[in-house]
This record gives structure tokens, sequence and C-alpha cells, in this order.
């Protein structure tokens, strides 16, 4: 099981000479990409880079009981927090610094012989997602195999920012982007979300029952979440909040979702998703190979 360090698993956590000799056989490498963010009052700031790095350990588990080894990058957590940076916590780069420091953290990876890139990301911005779509653009024109890996429910939150806030549809083709379709399983345990708000997309029911059943030493042990009011009403209300750059004033904790509906037990749904980008992957690679 993943534990409580963001490296377990890690290629931070292996000698140059295990790096080797995964570059040698050509060995994926899943890069985990998110941000340090407030998660309302109840959920660390990096309950996203948990989720990333949580969704590449299950991933990998995954992939070697398929006899595919699979090397995870160091979780990368200075991500771009356009809609949540006016609350202390939530770290705010600027979109194009934090292309350019993917570019070379990929470059780096690509040098070493690690050319199959996969990033995993699990945060919504949509300036923080196109970050990530021009570093893959520009990873590819280099000739370098790096592909946005979309599973769960960032799939949807990708799509989403590019349509809402770009007008236009992810601009990436073929082998630039993998997208993990969801299984029965996936589908069953998403509805067992009971989704009480109608909204589910932060720090709410979903996210605190990821950190509830994976990483519960980072619960805030002071706050009882049942005391969190659910926020928002309404998709609308949440949607001109945002182009307001009112979030905080729609949710002064800092949610949209309901915390209180959390279980441990949902949080097995990362299990599900992580299955489902598993089967994707090997047979991407399959179909490569
Ligand atoms: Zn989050």
């Amino acid at each position: 099981m993943p534990g409580y360090s963001i490296f377990e698993g890690t290629i931070a956590d292996m000698t140059w000479p295990e790096v080797q000799a995964a570059a040698d056989y050509n060995a994926p490498i899943l890069v985990p990409v998110a941000v340090i963010e407030q998660h309302s009052r109840h959920l660390p700031l990096a309950t996203d880079t948990y989720g990333a790095f949580l969704l590449c350990s299950l991933i990998q588990k995954d992939m070697a009981e398929r006899g595919i080894q699979v090397l995870i990058a160091p979780p990368y957590y200075y991500g771009v927090n356009s809609t949540t940076a006016m609350f202390p916590g939530s770290l705010d780069i600027s979109p194009a610094l934090m292309r350019d420091m993917l570019v070379e953290i990929l470059d780096n990876y690509a040098r070493w012989g690690l050319r199959r890139q996969f990033i995993v990301n699990h945060h919504g911005d949509p300036q923080h997602n196109k970050a990530i779509v021009e570093a893959i653009q520009t990873m590819r024109a280099k000739g370098v195999e790096t592909t946005y890996f979309l599973g769960g429910m960032i799939q949807g939150f990708v799509d989403a920012a590019y349509e809402g806030t770009f007008k236009t549809p992810l601009p990436l083709t073929g082998d630039e982007v993998l997208r993990s379709p969801e299984s029965e399983l996936t589908k069953a345990a998403t509805a067992r979300l009971t989704r009480s708000t109608g909204l589910d997309v932060h720090a709410g029911e979903r996210e605190t029952s990821l950190i509830m059943r994976w990483f519960p030493e980072t619960l805030a042990g002071s706050v009882d979440r049942h005391e969190l009011a659910a926020v928002p009403e309404t998709l609308r209300e949440f949607q001109e909040a945002e182009k307001a750059g009112a979030w905080r004033k729609l949710s002064p904790d800092g949610h949209i979702g309901d915390p209180a509906k959390a279980t441990r037990d949902n949080g097995e749904l990362y299990w599900f998703e992580a299955f489902d980008m598993a089967a994707a992957l090997a047979a991407f690679l399959r179909a490569r190979d």
C-alpha cells in the first residue's frame, strides 16, 4: 500500500544504476503532477499531490502484476492555482514558469533514456492544465513520447476546463493523450458517492474520502468535517463565483461539495480508477511494441 511518503515507490527512492537499468529496458515513467492548494479546513494542502501520487502507485502495482515495470517520477507539485490563490496555502506559480519547469524536468528524464512519459494530473485549474498541455506539445516537438494520461475524475475536469475557459476541445491528438475508459466497477463506485450538493469538485465528498481512506494521518484532527456546511447550491452559482474571482466569498471554508458525506469506503474508488488506467496503459504499450 502507498504510505505517507510521496517518494515511496518513486525513482527518488531508487539508486542511479536501478534507473539506468530501467531506462535500458525502455520502462515507461508515470509523472504525478499536482499542486499545493487549500483544501478547506479539514484536508491538507497537498491533497491533490497525494491523489496523483496514489493513482501512480496503484497503477504501478497493477502493471507489476501484468509483468510490466513502470517507474514513477517524484511528484511535481509547484502548480497553478489561478482560482483559489486568495487563500493562504494555495501556492500559485505562473503558467509559463510551470510549463518551462515541466519541460526541463521531462528533458532530464528523456536524457536518461526514459522517453515514454505519462503525465498523471490531479488538479482541474484551466491554466494549470494549459501549462501541462503546452509542455507535452513542446516535448513532442523534440521527439519525446510524452502523453497526457487521463483517467478518473480528472478527465472530465480537463475537458470542462478547455471547453469552458478556452472555448476549444483539448488540443492533443493521437498518442499525445491516453484516455482510460471507466469500467463497470468504477461506475458503480462513483455511483456510491451521494453527491448531495450536485457538485463535488473540491475538498468535498470525493477528496475527503480519498484522504480518509489512504492518508488519514494528514486529516486536520481538530476539525469536525460534519460541521462544514455543503457548498454551493447550484453549478451556476459556482461558475459565476469562479469567473468573478469570488471563490472565497462563495465558500469561506474553501470546499465546493459536501465533506460531511465522505466515507473511508468511498475512497476505494481510487483503486478502481487505477485499475482502469493500468488496463488502458497496458493496451497502449502493447499496441506500440
Ligand atoms: Zn483537490
